[in-house]
């Protein structure tokens, strides 16, 4: 293609409100447009990208005997409300209604379609394992759409479903995606980690995100080196540390006077203790079991998701509700004798520790596990140096952007939604069904930021716009135009996909633009012309070689450009 033919309005300047590096690099290479907040255009670059991300991902798809299929983006109410994801999902659901006033949705991604189509299209386990996929526009109202396409309220998602008569039917499925998965981020150029995101446990569902390392990442994972356990920090477990002090003396409880003293800071330093021999109480009103007090030690932080996991959704008590039931101020709360159910994080189950007394200005030293009723659980939040739960090792972390994931869903929908099937006996048993999810636009932005630099993006040649950008020096200089003309008809013979630079503009502002878009080889086009000598670049590495027109074609083949 002829830059001078095409919608390629790259920009000099930083985008004003763009943070991640990708949303600046697309802004400003000129492969998206924003429309609305988290509603984005692609223009001719961008799209290429995405066409060969989607090309990549049905190979890969198609090798694992996955049948492509295309589900519609409206569906009705109806399979919404048969799931129960209607009224369990809020604002993100997408909802309007048809003109008849007919409830309908956008959909988020696509579990009802498919188990409304198994629910009619499966009858016997003949008919088992099925793979389906598509590649279909999801639509989710995110709260807060950022950082360029990396999170978007309408964005193309790669779904697959897996029906299987058996739990060993859903694992060979699962695995089946592990290992395509794998060849799709390997062939995109992508360094991903894959991660558990469930919590074994707790027990529930298996499942496992693809993390991209990158600092535009909203999620972090934790991951030992040693022993390759990684997981997101949201439900990572660490090792149980070994408790080497305590406050007080342990197993006599004793008051002492701490006076104003509301804050682990303030009690630290009255006492001149450490934040880890204090017990943290959190009051909190969960939907399943009312009001209860979580425990962790001082220096750790609940972790709000693994509470919900055991007692549904809660919020924290507001001072009134703790001074109502406890007759204290929040600095003061204590478990012993706070007369609520407690459920304490597993480390407390040793040692001894000082907590607030339940009393104005009181806290109780020598508080030991002794003291009081509770259910022990995993409630910390894991931070990045922790012990690894299965080595000796330490956990480090990092910050990813979540290209992927995959679920084992069981039966979570083929039962609310009667899709069944006859076994050999002719027992009617639930489909056992995997999900599984890739964003297309994570994997550009997730590659832009894993390979860039000051002057712009260095696309994996998988996924670059062209294989070639065409550099011709010298618009008006007949002879190099001729040699341009030439390169550019070669290498399109040899299917070698090219954008040729042949508008009217100074070189210094060509030679920007082609390492702004990023294309892997460069073919400048100068003063050599003459002579029939061009130059080669490697956008990535910046190396350079001479090369004869004649061997052109031969040398960017060999250097990968198909
Ligand atoms: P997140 O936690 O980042 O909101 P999610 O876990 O809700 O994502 P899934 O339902 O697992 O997302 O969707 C599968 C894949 O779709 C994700 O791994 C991601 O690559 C992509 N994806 C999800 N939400 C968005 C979005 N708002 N914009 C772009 N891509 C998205
Ligand atoms: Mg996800």
């Amino acid at each position: 293609m002829r830059a001078s033919e095409i919608l390629l309005p790259t920009v000099k300047e930083d985008p004003a409100g763009a943070e991640a590096i990708s949303h600046r690099l697309m802004l400003r290479a000129g492969l998206v447009r924003q429309l609305a907040a988290g509603v984005y255009v692609y223009l001719p670059a961008g799209w290429r990208v995405m066409k060969k991300i989607a090309a990549i991902i049905r190979e890969e798809m198609d090798a694992i005997g996955c049948q492509e299929i295309l589900m519609p983006v409206i569906n009705p109410a109806e399979i919404w409300q048969q799931s129960g994801r209607w009224d369990g999902i809020g604002d993100e659901l997408f909802r309007l209604k048809d003109r008849k006033g007919a409830d309908m949705a956008l959909a988020m991604t696509h579990e009802e379609v498919v188990t409304w189509l198994a629910a009619r299209e499966i009858q016997s386990y003949k008919q088992l394992p099925q793979l389906w996929y598509h590649i279909q526009t999801k639509e989710r109202d995110e709260a807060r759409p950022k950082s360029g396409v990396l999170r978007t309220r309408e964005f193309l998602m790669k779904d697959s479903y897996s029906l299987d008569r058996d739990v060993e039917g859903l694992r060979v499925a699962y695995d089946k995606h592990i290992a395509a998965y794998d060849r799709i981020f390997a062939r995109c150029g992508l360094r991903v980690r894959m991660v558990e995101s469930d919590n074994g446990m707790m027990g529930g569902a298996v499942s496992h995100e693809y993390m991209a390392p990158s600092a535009a990442g909203e999620d972090e994972v934790v991951f030992c080196s040693a022993c390759g356990y990684a997981a997101n920090i949201e439900l990572a477990v660490a090792r149980a540390e070994v408790v080497t002090s305590g406050g007080g003396k342990a197993g006599a409880p004793h008051e002492v006077h701490t006076p104003d003293a509301r804050t682990i800071d303030d009690v630290t330093a009255f006492l001149g203790i450490e934040a880890r021999q204090l017990i943290k109480s959190l009051m909190v009103v969960s939907e399943s079991r009312g009001p209860l007090l979580a425990l962790v030690r001082g220096d750790h932080d609940l972790n709000e998701l693994k509470l919900r996991l055991i007692v549904g959704d809660f919020r924290l008590a507001t001072p009134e509700e703790v001074a109502a039931r406890l007759g204290v101020g929040i600095g003061f709360v204590g478990p012993v004798g706070a007369g609520l159910p407690i459920l304490a994080d597993e480390v407390l189950r040793q040692g001894s520790y000082v907590s607030g007394a339940n009393k104005d200005d009181y806290h109780v030293t020598g508080i030991t596990a002794e003291a009081f009723e509770a259910e022990y659980h995993d409630l910390r939040r894991v931070r990045v140096g922790d012990g690894c739960p299965h080595c000796d090792a330490v956990l480090a972390g990092e910050r990813v952007i979540e290209v992927g994931q995959v679920f084992q869903l069981g039966t979570r929908y083929s039962q609310p939604m009667g899709a069944t099937y006859l076994d050999e006996e002719g027992n009617e048993r639930d489909i056992v069904m995997g999900s599984y999810g890739i964003g297309l636009a994570r994997i550009a932005a997730a590659a832009i930021e894993q390979h860039h630099d000051a002057d712009g993006i260095a696309w994996p040649a998988a996924i670059a716009p062209f294989a070639v950008h065409v550099v011709l020096v010298k618009t008006a200089d007949d002879e190099q135009r001729a040699v341009a003309d030439d390169v550019y008809a070669r290498l399109r013979a040899a299917t070698v996909e090219v954008l040729y630079d042949d508008r009217d503009l100074s070189a210094g502002v060509k030679f920007k633009d082609a390492d702004l878009l990023g294309c892997p080889l460069q073919v400048v086009v100068g003063k050599k012309a003459p002579q029939g000598v061009v130059e080669i670049k490697v956008r990535a590495s910046g190396e350079r070689e001479e090369a004869a027109v004649e061997a052109l074609v031969q040398r960017v083949v060999e250097l990968g450009a198909i």
